[in-house]
């Protein structure tokens, strides 16, 4: 796979797809159709569209899926120890963060929601078309307690955590009124959504994961803070008990949730809630985590929580739950971000994992209708694939084989396609 072009290969202002079957996510099925783009946007959807004047695309014998969307990415985790990152220049973040964005993308990622990390400056950089990635949707930094998972001091160690402007995952609010000043600030930095750490984790030193973390006084304040803006909180929670007061305190997206019960599942139902599981990284900890120095008793258990994980897939998808792709890999490992396709389609119909990272992930966003169809009225952002993946979901876990095009608000940023690279 060549990386993606920037400049953008193309920088037509109207484009034409040809003769590609284009997949409808909502519906389940594949027709034979032309896409005329126009501006960034999709304009009409039909068969032998007239295209004089314009610069064509042939699209036979080939697959038109949307762009992808990741629930769940950290940006700028260029390392797994996200002390590394907190200490690290804020240049040498943003320079590691361009190259992950790069890489997002060509992997067919046109959308991401980053969980903390990126901020208004990378998103501003990426929609001037400074930077070639993702669309990004962004918190900034996780409201963390102390000692929680956003707070990534040992016990050494005593120094007041880093301010708001700094280029750690997390900063520490106590109480309410403190809750609500971090829940403002980055709502004055745009963030779409907010994040808080409702349970401990792995990355952060000094939490368990079994703990539950902010008392329900601060998690409503969050949520009330996000929804005085028209936005909503996104909460890291591993257990029942955590998942299930961060729901009843008003959450709309539960991160992980690998340990939920019969109870979680009602609630998600009951308010229309979003699970965003992010199993591929437990995968990965599997694969990779003896050479990241896991003990052997640690890498036994990553196994268990794997199982019990897709387990949980398997009986929110049956139970309606709205599920949403989320890989959460950090450093190295983002290598991998397409292999949650392939556990998601161990416990689902391969339309349904589809669905995840596309049309029910746009509706988390709070772009149904724009972003994660191929829609008349939606943005311009597409994959041109050599196979159907609601046929065989390896195809998009092993996008690197499949992918021929990425087309990003109407420009291609990324193709392998030898008559597309020679005819421009
Ligand atoms: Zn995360």
């Amino acid at each position: 796979m060549t990386a993606a072009a920037f400049p953008p290969t193309s920088g037509a202002a109207s484009l034409l797809i040809v003769g590609g079957a284009v997949l409808d996510v909502v519906a389940g099925t594949t027709r034979e159709a032309d896409i005329r783009i126009e501006d960034g946007w999709i304009v009409e959807i039909g068969t032998e569209l007239d295209h004089r004047g314009t610069e064509r695309i042939d699209a036979s014998g080939r697959v038109v899926v949307p762009g992808l969307i990741d629930g769940h990415v950290h940006l700028t985790a260029f390392s797994a120890d996200f002390r590394v990152v907190e200490s690290a220049a804020p240049s040498y973040v943003y320079a590691q963060s361009a190259r992950i964005m790069r890489e997002t993308l060509g992997r067919g990622f046109t959308t991401v929601r980053d969980l903390a990390g990126a901020d208004h400056g990378l998103a501003r950089a990426q929609k001037e078309g400074l930077l070639a990635g993702p669309r990004i949707f962004y918190c900034g930094h996780a409201l963390s307690q102390t000692g929680g998972h956003g707070d990534m001091r040992l016990p050494g160690e005593d120094h007041v955590p880093g301010s708001r402007g700094y280029c750690g995952i997390g900063t520490i609010a106590d109480g309410v009124d403190a809750v609500r000043t971090a829940a403002r600030d980055e709502i004055r930095k745009g963030a779409h959504h907010i994040k808080i750490m409702a349970s401990g984790g792995v990355s952060s030193p000094t939490d368990r994961i079994d703990s539950t973390q902010y008392s329900i006084e601060e998690l409503e304040a969050a949520v009330g803070e996000a929804e005085a803006a028209n936005r909503y909180v996104a909460a890291h929670a591993y257990t029942a008990r955590a998942v299930n007061r961060a729901l009843r305190a008003g959450v709309r997206s539960i991160e992980h949730g690998n340990l939920l019960d019969d109870e979680s599942i009602s609630l998600f139902l009951e308010r229309d809630a979003f699970l965003v599981p992010t199993l591929v990284t437990y995968w990965a900890l599997k694969e990779e985590g003896r050479e990241f120095g896991l003990t052997s008793d640690m890498w036994l258990k990553v196994d268990t929580v794997l199982e019990t994980g897709l387990e949980a897939i398997r009986r929110a998808h049956l139970a309606g739950v709205n599920l949403v792709y989320g890989s959460d890999l950090l450093g190295g490992m983002q290598r991998h971000q397409n292999e949650e396709f392939r556990l998601l389609g161990q416990v689902q119909p391969a339309i349904d994992a589809i669905r995840a990272a596309t049309v029910t992930a746009a509706e988390l966003l709070g772009c149904s209708g724009e972003l994660g169809v191929v829609d008349e009225g939606a943005r311009a952002d597409l994959l041109i694939l050599d196979a159907d993946p609601s046929l065989d979901i390896e195809v998009l876990a092993d996008i690197g084989e499949h992918l021929v095009s990425v087309i990003q608000g109407g420009r291609i940023v990324h193709t392998t396609d030898a008559a597309v690279q020679t005819s421009r």
